[in-house]
């Protein structure tokens, strides 16, 4: 884990640096608020030691900045106090400190105290992770998704820009539930989420909507890029295998597609993915239906 100590003065950095040795942590350090704030974002470490006492912008500013910034806000912070004062201890913890080590440090306070908010940390980081992944797929699931589907509207309309969105059902799943039992049907689903994954770029993000539907988010794409990418889908979940002593399941998958190019609204381009979606049901299933 990363843990970056912010104080001005080297001696302590030393000190800490040398007492954290033997803690197997990446150490860096800032020698000033401003470019204690400037290694956060570029570093986004794990804990933050903070000194309070800092010329310029103390550790209460530099404190201040971070916890608003929603990307930073969940790393905790530690307060380096040289002063025993109650009052800098209780404002310092009300800023959003999860604890404070006094100077001169005690050796053994100091790494017992990393060692506890690294704890919490981690925990912390396996909640939310497990908060955005589907257990059965392991594909990001749909509060995830709609998540990332906001930020990258808002990026695309601060730097210019398009992506796709395709929705996807498996074809007459229950009948596949019904046939083999649920066991499969899990196997199936997990199946499929690992070739959603596979056969598209690195940086699209596939989810699991819900039940037997899926949804890729295609970065720096537009609608005819995505029918390429679900041509490619259909063909080769064409050939899905479940495993060696269950014969070849045939299993096919409608995709409803649209872009952000003529949508108004987020909402807009889910409703015409979905849309185009229950077109291509309605039509027959196993095909790709492009919105307008
Ligand atoms: P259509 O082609 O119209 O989409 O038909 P369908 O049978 O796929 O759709 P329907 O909505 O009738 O049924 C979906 C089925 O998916 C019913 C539900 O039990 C099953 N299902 C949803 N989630 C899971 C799951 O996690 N595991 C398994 N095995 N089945 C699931
Ligand atoms: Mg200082
Ligand atoms: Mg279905």
């Amino acid at each position: 884990m990363k843990v970056l100590i912010v104080d001005d003065s080297p001696d302590d950095i030393s000190v800490i640096q040398a007492r954290l040795a033997k803690e197997n942590l990446e150490i860096f350090f800032a020698e000033d608020g401003v470019s204690g704030i400037k290694e956060t974002k570029s570093l986004k470490p794990d804990l933050i030691l903070l000194d309070i006492d800092m010329p310029g912008m103390t550790g209460f500013d530099v404190c201040q900045i971070l916890k608003q910034d929603g990307e930073l806000s969940s790393i905790p912070i530690i307060f380096l106090t040289s002063s025993n004062s109650t009052e800098d201890k209780v404002k310092g913890l009300d800023l959003g400190a999860v604890d404070y080590i006094s100077k001169p440090f005690d050796h053994f306070e100091l790494r017992a105290r990393v060692r506890a908010a690294l704890r919490t940390k981690h925990m912390q980081d396996l909640l939310t992770k497990y908060a955005q992944i589907d257990p059965l797929t392991e594909l990001y699931n749909r509060r995830a998704l709609m998540e990332r589907l906001e930020n990258e509207w808002a990026r695309i309309h601060r730097n210019q820009g398009s992506f796709a969105f395709i929705m996807a059902d498996v074809d007459n799943f229950k009948d596949i539930n019904d046939s083999y039992g649920h066991v499969v049907g899990d196997e199936v689903l997990v199946k499929i989420g690992k070739t959603l994954k596979q056969e598209c770029r690195e940086s699209d993000f596939v989810a699991r909507f819900g039940g037997e539907e899926f949804a890729v988010l295609c970065h720096d794409t537009n609608i005819k890029g995505a029918v390429k990418l679900a041509e490619k889908y259909r063909e080769v979940l064409g050939n899905i295998r479940i495993n060696e002593t269950t014969e070849k399941l045939q299993i096919t998958l409608s995709f409803g597609i649209s872009d952000t190019i003529a949508c108004k609204s987020l909402e807009d381009l889910i409703r015409k993915a979905d849309h185009a979606l229950y077109e291509a049901k309605t039509i027959g299933r196993d095909r790709i239906i492009a919105a307008e």
